[in-house]
């Protein structure tokens, strides 16, 4: 009887009986509500992301792992698994869940005020509130302390000027985490998006992530009152808080779209007659399949280890860029192994493959490139800092 890759590493023998249910939800949600519809999204680059929303919202997913104002909290290691459930469906709608819940409701949970907090996340875990995190600019992505967007105080308020740039959820959120400079150097603000001077015009024409809704952010004199501002948290102490939290569930969410991408290759080649004979049978094709699936494996127990640390309070920074820059890249380099297997097939909708495979080039980008990671841990492992 064949087994998948994660029943052959007993992976369920580490979840507790809450892990697996939770983990059980999400995958059945994710396959009644979503997997059918993920080709014609992607091809169209139009995703129903109020709907949606709604429904993940419905379903506790959204900010699950925070605590208090409407939100579910539960362990990371329970987010973990539900960011690879919805990543095997498609890293748009695992990009939706980690931006709105990491990233957004994160920075106003963590850094936020008490009003922030009962204005916006109660609203936001229900999904009937959409967010969105500005940091990354035209000029500034892996280098954020060089953002030009700023914001000068103004009587009693506050007026912001500047461009954000690749936002997700950015045409579609009500309300907008946006990263400035200041006197006092960088602080965050909570930007409704209907204020005067907002706009977001979605950027159009991306080859990847294209069931997912991408947009700059432009500030035209945009004049908030003196609490719009996060009241503690200066510098980049603050946004690089939230990405931290935002690259641990990709740490789980590349291995979904790796697992859906093996599963259909296991399945194509068990299928495909060549030469007389399945194309499972054939040592090459074995050989790939089993090398794929060990890295599979090894990438969910490290993942699982670094919940259970965050879980314990002993997670380090350093070790979410190991797990981030070792998963993204095997989940690539498994999506293409696995394209190859389905030839020429592999390259159409047909077949979720090719779109993992593109959806996973932004994975490696966003929320720190491969190689801010790898400077990340050259940095630990050497004492010395190579970033410039
Ligand atoms: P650059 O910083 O210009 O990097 C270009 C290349 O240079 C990369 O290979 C990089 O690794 C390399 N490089 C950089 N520094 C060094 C160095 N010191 N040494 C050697 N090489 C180096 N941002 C947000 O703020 N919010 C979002 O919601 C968001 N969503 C996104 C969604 C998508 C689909 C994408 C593609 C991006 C998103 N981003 C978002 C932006 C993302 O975080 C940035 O693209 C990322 O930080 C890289 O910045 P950059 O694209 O400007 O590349």
């Amino acid at each position: 009887m064949p087994q998948s890759t994660f029943e052959l590493f007993d992976i369920d023998s580490l979840l507790s009986d809450e892990e697996r249910a939770m983990r059980d939800t999400v995958r059945s949600f994710v396959e009644a509500k979503v997997s059918p519809h993920l080709a014609q999204w992607y091809e169209e680059a139009a995703i129903p992301a109020r709907d949606l929303a709604r429904e993940l919202g419905g379903l506790g997913v959204l900010g699950m792992h925070l605590e208090g104002y409407g939100c579910a909290g539960t362990s990371a290691t329970a987010y973990g698994l539900a960011c690879l459930e919805l990543e095997a469906a498609d890293s748009g709608l695992r990009s939706l869940v980690s931006v709105q819940g990491s990233l957004a409701m994160y920075a106003i949970w963590q850094w936020g005020s008490e009003e922030h907090r009962e204005r916006w996340l109660p609203a936001m875990a229900a999904g009937e509130a959409i967010g969105c995190f500005g940091l990354t600019e035209p000029d500034f992505g892996s280098n954020p302390a060089g953002m030009r967007t700023r914001a000068v105080a103004d009587g009693d308020g506050w007026v912001l000027n500047g461009t954000k740039m690749w936002i997700t959820n950015g045409s579609v959120a009500d309300v907008a985490v946006v990263w400035a400079q200041t006197e006092e150097g960088i602080r965050g603000f909570v930007v409704p998006t209907d204020t005067a001077g907002f706009s977001a015009p979605e950027i159009t024409r991306k080859m990847s992530l294209r069931a997912s809704v991408t947009s700059e952010l432009v500030l035209e004199d945009v004049r908030l009152p003196a609490d719009a501002a996060f009241p503690e948290v200066r510098g980049l102490k603050g946004p690089l808080s939230c990405l931290n939290e935002a690259r641990f569930g990709i740490v789980f969410g590349a291995l979904g779209a790796a697992r859906t991408c093996l599963d259909t290759a296991i399945a194509y080649a068990g299928e495909r007659e060549i030469f007389d004979r399945s194309l499972a049978s054939y040592q090459l094709t074995q050989a790939k399949l089993a090398d794929m699936s060990l890295e599979l494996g090894k990438g969910m127990l490290l993942a699982l280890h670094l919940a259970r640390k965050k879980d314990a309070g002993t997670l380090s920074s350093e070790q979410v860029s190991l797990g981030k820059l070792n998963n993204v890249r095997e989940a690539i380099d498994i999506a293409r192994e696995c394209r190859t297997i389905l030839g020429a097939a592999g390259i159409t909708l047909e077949y979720p493959v090719m779109r993992h495979a593109n959806n996973l080039e932004s994975v490696l980008t966003y929320e720190g490139t491969s190689e801010v990671h790898q400077l990340v841990i050259g940095r630990a492992l050497t004492g010395e800092a190579a970033f410039r």
